[in-house]
């Protein structure tokens, strides 16, 4: 068995059954985000690793988290999502709520999607016909 480790969550792999253990003591956006990166390990065949070496240090694959955050977040708010939010012009906390994420996680979906930008200049590009 080996297990990804990111703040008290794991992601187990053994030959035949992944499982995530999370901390169900967090909020539940922090919960849903924790998920979603657990699950973006799973769904991207990342080969597990031992959470600790030997010596009891902490195993660390930048990489590979980078990778598992990129698509955790992009499962939570969907490009598409992330321009209708924009187009709409909901609110930053509002639409947080809604997609039940913190507010700090849709503010990042919506700077990496450049949603605001696209709409904003899709807006300016039928005006100037
Ligand atoms: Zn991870």
């Amino acid at each position: 068995m080996a297990c990804f480790l990111r703040s008290h969550q794991f992601y187990l792999i053994n030959d035949s059954q992944r499982k995530i253990v999370h901390n169900d003591s967090h909020s539940p956006a922090r919960q849903g985000s924790n998920l979603s990166h657990e699950l973006s390990h799973a769904l991207l065949h990342h080969c597990p690793t031992p959470a600790l070496d030997d010596s009891g240090h902490r195993l660390w694959n930048q990489t590979v988290e980078d990778e598992a955050s990129w698509l955790g977040g992009a499962l939570l708010i969907s490009e598409e999502a992330a321009l209708h939010i924009v187009r709409n012009g909901w609110f930053l906390v509002q639409a947080a709520r809604y997609y039940q994420v913190s507010e700090e996680m849709m503010r990042f979906r919506l700077n990496v999607t450049g949603a605001q930008k696209r709409i904003w200049w899709g807006f300016r590009a039928k005006k100037s016909r």
